[in-house]
Formats: C-alpha cells, sequence, structure tokens
C-alpha cells in the first residue's frame, strides 16, 4: 500500500476511465476546431493581479478560492481559477488582435485550481475545455458559441440538459440596475457578509443559494425591465439565431453567475442529474475585460465547459460512449526465440500505423491470452518454435476464433487487410 494519497479535492485519472476524460476533451473540442477556433495554450500559473483585476476583486474565486502564492524571487503568482483572463492576456500580448480580422477565435483544454470545500462534482483540481471569441460584437458569435456547446453535449449522447439564458446589460442600463437593485436589497434582513455583498456586487447577491435569501428576493426589481434599446435587440437577436438553430434555452432573470467581467449575454449549462453541483458550464459576453487588464476595447464572448462534470452528467444519463479498443493487434511469443522474432513483428506492425501490444514479462500461454482478451485487440499473433521452423505466424480472430497461418514477411499486410486499414 503506498503511504502518500493525491491531495484533499483531487482525484487521479486512471485507465480505464481515463480514456472517457480524452474523449469528452475531443467531442467538446471537435465542433470548435471545425469552425475556426484556434488551440492556445497559456501558463499554469499566472501574475496574481492578472485575476484580481480579471475575474474581480470581490468574487469567491478571488476572495477564498484562489491559490496565491510568492515565489523565491518575490513574484506574486497564482494557480489559474480559470481560463479567460489568461488567454485574454496571452492574445493581447502577441498582438494577435491586431493581426487580421476580429474576432480571434481561441479554444483551450486545462487544468483549474480552487481552493473549494470538496464534494462530488466540485474539486479543488478539475478540467475545464473552453472557447473565447475576441474582438467582435455581434449577436451570432454569441449564438454561434452557444450552438456549437450544444453540439458537442449532444455529440456525447446527452440529453437532460438545459441551457439558462439571461442578458446583463451594459455599461449604459446596468449602473442604473445596480442602483435600482441595492435600494432594494438595502430594505431586506440580510447577513453583514451579504449586506457588504450589496454594496461591492449587488448582482451577486440574486445568486445565493440559501433559501432564507431567496425568498426575501422575491419582488426583486428584475434586468430585463432596465435594459437599453440597444442591450434589448441585441439579446432579442441571439434569442432567434438560436431558436431559429433549434436550440432550446430557458430565460432565466436571475443568472448573474460567479465572475465580474460578464455583459449582456450570459448563459449557463445545467444538468439535472448531478444534484447541488448542477451547472455543466457556463460562460457569456465579457466586452469591458480587455480594458480591465490594459487592453484595447474589445468586446469578446465565451464560455468553459467542465470535463469533469460532464463525465458526471454521461454517468448520471447512464450513456457509456463507444470508444474503439486501443490496441488492434495483440502479440504472443512462446518461446525465447520467438519472443525475438514477434517482438520486431511488433516494431513492424507499429511502424506500418497498426496499433499493436505485446505480450510482455515472459507469461505463460493462458496468461498471455488473457492480456490479449483484456487488451480488445482484434487479432492475435500466436508463434512458437514450430511455427518459426517453417516461416510462419500463427494469425488468429479473437471474435470467430479461426486461425491461421501467415508467413513472416507477409504479416503487415495481411493484418492491414484484416483490419481493413489499406
Ligand atoms: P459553481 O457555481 O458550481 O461554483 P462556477 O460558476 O464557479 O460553478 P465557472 O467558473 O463558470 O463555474 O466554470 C465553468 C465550469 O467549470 C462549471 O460549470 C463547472 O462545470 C466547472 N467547475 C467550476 N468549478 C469547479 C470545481 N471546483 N470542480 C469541478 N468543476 C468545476
Ligand atoms: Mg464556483
Amino acid at each position: 500500500m503506498s503511504t502518500f494519497q493525491a491531495p484533499k479535492g483531487t482525484y487521479d485519472l486512471i485507465p480505464p476511465t481515463s480514456a472517457v476524460y480524452l474523449a469528452v476533451r475531443e467531442a467538446i473540442s471537435s465542433p470548435l476546431r471545425h469552425a475556426g477556433y484556434g488551440y492556445v495554450e497559456t501558463p499554469g500559473f499566472e501574475n496574481v493581479e492578472l485575476f484580481a483585476r480579471g475575474v474581480g476583486e470581490s468574487t469567491d474565486i478571488v476572495t477564498k478560492e484562489m491559490y496565491a502564492f510568492e515565489t523565491k524571487g518575490g513574484d506574486r503568482l497564482a494557480l489559474r481559477p480559470e481560463g479567460t483572463a489568461s488567454v485574454l492576456r496571452a492574445a493581447l500580448e502577441a498582438n494577435l488582435h491586431k493581426q487580421g480580422a476580429l474576432p480571434v477565435k481561441l479554444w483551450y483544454s486545462g487544468s483549474y485550481y480552487r481552493y473549494e470545500r470538496p464534494q462530488k462534482g466540485r474539486y479543488r483540481h478539475f478540467s475545464q475545455v473552453g472557447a473565447e471569441a475576441i474582438g467582435a460584437e455581434d449577436p451570432a458569435l454569441d449564438a454561434e458559441l452557444i450552438i456549437l456547446a450544444d453540439q458537442a453535449y449532444r455529440a456525447l449522447g446527452l440529453r437532460h440538459f438545459r441551457i439558462l439564458l439571461n442578458s446583463l446589460g451594459d455599461k449604459e442600463c446596468r449602473p442604473v440596475y445596480r442602483e435600482a437593485l441595492q435600494d432594494f436589497l438595502r430594505g431586506l434582513d440580510l447577513d453583514e457578509d451579504t449586506r457588504r455583498r450589496v454594496e461591492i456586487n449587488p448582482l451577486r447577491v440574486l445568486d445565493d443559494k440559501r433559501a432564507e435569501v431567496q425568498k426575501q428576493l422575491t419582488g426583486a426589481p428584475l434586468l430585463r425591465d432596465f435594459l437599453c434599446d440597444a442591450c434589448r435587440a441585441y439579446h432579442k437577436e441571439v434569442r432567434e439565431l438560436l431558436t431559429e438553430a433549434g436550440v432550446a434555452f430557458e430565460d432565466d432573470e436571475r443568472l448573474v453567475r460567479g465572475l465580474d467581467y460578464y455583459t449582456r449575454t450570459t448563459f449557463e449549462f445545467v444538468h439535472d442529474g448531478l444534484g447541488s453541483q448542477s451547472a455543466v458550464g457556463g460562460g457569456g459576453r465579457y466586452d469591458g475585460l480587455s480594458e480591465m487588464i490594459g487592453g484595447p476595447e474589445l468586446p469578446s464572448v465565451g464560455w468553459a465547459l467542465g470535463v469533469d462534470r460532464t463525465v458526471l452528467a454521461l454517468e448520471a444519463e447512464g450513456v457509456t460512449l463507444d470508444l474503439p479498443a486501443t490496441t488492434s493487434v495483440f502479440a504472443v511469443p512462446l518461446g525465447e526465440e520467438a519472443r525475438r522474432v514477434l517482438f520486431s513483428v511488433v516494431t513492424g506492425l507499429r511502424r506500418a500505423g497498426v496499433a499493436t501490444d505485446f505480450a510482455f514479462g515472459g507469461r505463460g500461454l493462458k496468461g498471455a491470452m488473457k492480456a490479449a482478451n483484456r487488451s480488445g485487440a482484434r487479432l492475435t499473433i500466436v508463434a512458437g518454435e514450430r511455427d518459426l521452423a517453417d516461416g510462419v505466424v500463427q494469425l488468429k480472430d479473437m471474435e470467430s476464433g479461426e486461425q491461421v497461418p501467415v508467413p513472416l514477411s507477409e504479416v503487415t499486410s495481411v493484418v492491414q487487410a484484416r483490419l481493413g486499414t489499406v
């Protein structure tokens, strides 16, 4: 037994379930890659100030959940709690917004870190696939991103997810609403923490999960009634484009989300089989973020989908992904001489592009055939001294059980023909 365990709030991805995680990342990124999004990868840590400004000083992420530390050299860094601020920082640093037509469309996949109370679906190390479209204000772009996420989830076979949609207004109308909401909230019976939040970030009070708070919120002014004409028209267009695309959504006036930088379109993907950690992904428009981190005005929109919760959603719906076996051919040598010969057959097959594995460690025939079975290989190559004397190996079809001798020099071409890869 090992003395060490994975740190609290973390877990290891190990075979065979790790293959599901890879497939989920692939399924989420595939629609993006086919829609003009380029891959971006940023460091796992950044200057802490980037997140303080880019995520928001008053957010839970920055005040409670960030892994911040000082390096030996005196730099103040933080493990990345989310992807958007880093991706925008990278795009600005590389001047991507000046090199051709906007928007700059990017996708990413990676690990994120938040010091949270661990529970099912909530970890301290988790993984997201995300997309950002930087530098354009166009309702079709907001719609595109929501449609691509919907397409990814459907491709995975998920059905019981819902899309919640709202508009948070912009710098014209949101301040007016903010004040009206503050007036309302100041008249409620709230604890000290929440009263402070009313002054710093009143919209987030709408997001409070506690029943005693939610009860008092009936009758709160709704942002919908405060949207300026431009925001109203923009939101109408996004809704119409989604409807035309056949993507169902629900209007959710209370949807504000945790990050400070959202403007206008905001949305969340929720799954009903996940209990209280029901958000599988979310995103929205963040027109002010670039300026907040020292860049030019670059209206942008993006989302991040949680890989861990998507896997839990698949489990909750009982969806098993159709993952092809990774090994096509398994080679089993009988005796020392055969080991050498078959090992070079294996190398030849691999070089020809055939996924091949080998019975290592000198196991007996029974153990080796068990390993061949477990590998999921369609074909097994078995050879002993007598076969080698005849210049052949035995090629066995694992499904039919049929076995034929194949001359050594023809193994690769016969295998390829059998697998239909040539
Ligand atoms: P929640 O309200 O559940 O805390 P969030 O609003 O903090 O979610 P985002 O910052 O929008 O989440 O991140 C996008 C997605 O990343 C979430 O919908 C979720 O799937 C995933 N995610 C966020 N935090 C965690 C975590 N601690 N563990 C696992 N997945 C997470
Ligand atoms: Mg959170």
